[in-house]
């Protein structure tokens, strides 16, 4: 078979045989089947290379290719392959301490296997916690607009995106939904802090209406990330912080995305410099390379799980949830990003290109520029006086643009309230500095060429 044949064969059975998430049914172009991964760098079956601005789904913090995590868990599948955290294993061990460490203060790990797996488990905790320590009412949460928490029923619930839910609601029930500080956007007249203050106090108001007895926990990620990244000020959550202790709610940190470096800090709320009750994290846990995610919860909280009864324990399980391989490469991976210093380096990459990139603010559609260590939003706009979001054909094409010279970058937010206008880039941490430079200079010649 000639390449051309083999390939159209490839994509002929991907079209028969795989249903590719968040794809249009009709979509006319077929597939990128990647095949190849090293560093920042992606190659696909026909021999294209690109630079992986997105790090796959946010998560390959580490970079491609690293021999060190599959031998990590070669090595872990050889000894022991499989048992269930019902027991133990040397692995899960081993991590939850290492996580205690990055996380500097103490919390028990509860290990699952994705994102929204851990962000259930949260809420499952949250609830049954209220339960057993006498206060069974609360059992409501509040999450932002625009925030994503993930793609099973509760977690979705919590996701404050409403192209998302179509079609699949009712939800689960119990999650309220409050304004995110999104300060490019906010009142005229306010400052900033002003706005975000504003948006914290809109916390204490939804708990002042709905009834303080009724709410369990505010759940959040420290920045909103895949709704637009909007990245508050620190008065923001530490006013949050101070409403969840003075009501005695739960703050739940969602740090699946911000986590393991991504922030520029070891997880994103250390940028603010509060502890939240409960943190969530996945993606970069194993840098991608296996699915693992973890719920860890503060230690007293776990204390009210103590009683002998029946029910009094956490009734959750998962069959493959901290499987010793998956643990045992998430170890591999820390000891990669404490190593290479990939915490540190993702402070100065992403300043590098707040930096070097703030010169697309000159251009007519660019409306916004923000980051959060290494990650960034460009937000762009039809008019810079009202902020008109630039329509999703455009923004569309900027990333084809980008594609066609090498770069794979992002879009989020949220089509049915009219924000799906803000480009994301979120590159691995271990980019070389050539990496950044591409990137940066890919971004300028495509905008500069761009015809409104
Ligand atoms: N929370 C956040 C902030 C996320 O970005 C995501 C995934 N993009 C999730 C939760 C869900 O993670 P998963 O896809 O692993 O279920």
């Amino acid at each position: 078979m000639s390449i051309n044949q083999e390939e159209a064969d490839l994509i002929a059975k991907d079209r028969q045989y795989v249903w590719h998430a968040m794809t249009p049914y009709n979509e006319q172009a077929p597939p990128m089947v990647v095949t190849e991964g090293k560093g920042s760098w992606i190659t696909d079956n026909r021999g294209n290379r690109y630079l992986d601005g997105m790090s796959g789904l946010w998560c390959v913090n580490v970079g491609y290719g690293r021999e060190e995590l599959a031998r990590a868990a070669y090595e872990q599948l050889k000894s022991l392959s499989y048992y269930p955290l019902t027991q133990s294993h040397v692995p899960a061990i081993r991590l939850a301490e290492k996580l205690n460490e990055w996380l500097e203060d103490e919390y028990i790990i509860f290990y699952s296997n994705s994102g929204s797996d851990a962000n259930e488990v949260a809420f499952k905790i949250a609830r049954q916690y209220f339960e057993q320590s006498g206060a069974p009412s609360r059992y409501k949460f509040i999450s932002r607009y625009r925030a994503y928490h993930g793609n099973s029923m509760g977690a979705l619930a919590a996701t404050g995106q409403a192209q998302r839910k179509y079609m699949y609601e009712p939800l689960a029930g119990g999650f309220l939904h409050v304004r995110p500080p999104d300060s490019y956007r906010r009142p005229e007249g306010m400052t900033v802090e002003q706005f975000n203050l504003q948006c914290a106090l809109d916390i204490e108001e939804t708990i002042h209406w709905e009834g303080q007895e009724t709410i369990a926990a505010v759940i959040m990620e420290p920045a909103i990330t895949g709704g637009g990244v909007i990245v508050p000020e620190p008065i923001y959550l530490e006013k949050v912080r101070d409403i969840c202790t003075k009501y005695g709610v739960l703050l739940i940190m969602d740090e699946v995305i911000c986590g393991f470096g991504r922030s520029g800090r070891k997880f994103g709320h250390m940028n603010y410099g509060i502890k939240p009750d409960i943190v969530t994290m996945a993606k970069g846990l194993t840098s991608g390379y296996l699915p693992l995610s973890v719920t860890a919860v503060r230690k007293d909280i776990y204390e009210a799980f103590k009683g002998k009864e029946m029910y009094s324990h956490f009734r959750h399980l998962n069959t493959f949830g901290g499987s010793p391989a998956s643990c045992a490469l998430a170890l591999a991976n820390l000891e990669i990003l404490e190593r290479e210093q990939l915490v540190e380096r993702s402070a100065a990459l992403g300043e590098r290109l707040t930096e070097e990139l703030s010169v697309l603010l000159e251009h007519p559609i660019v409306g916004d520029i923000r980051s959060f260590g290494f990650l960034m939003g460009i937000e762009l706009v039809s008019d810079k006086q009202t902020k008109e979001p630039y329509p999703l054909a455009g923004v569309v094409r900027i990333i084809g643009e980008c594609k066609a010279k090498g770069l794979i970058i992002g879009k989020n937010g949220d089509t049915v309230a009219g924000y799906n206008n803000v480009l994301t880039i979120s590159p691995p941490l271990s980019s070389t500095d050539e990496d950044v430079t591409f990137i940066i200079e890919t971004l300028k010649e495509v905008f500069a060429n761009f015809k409104v």
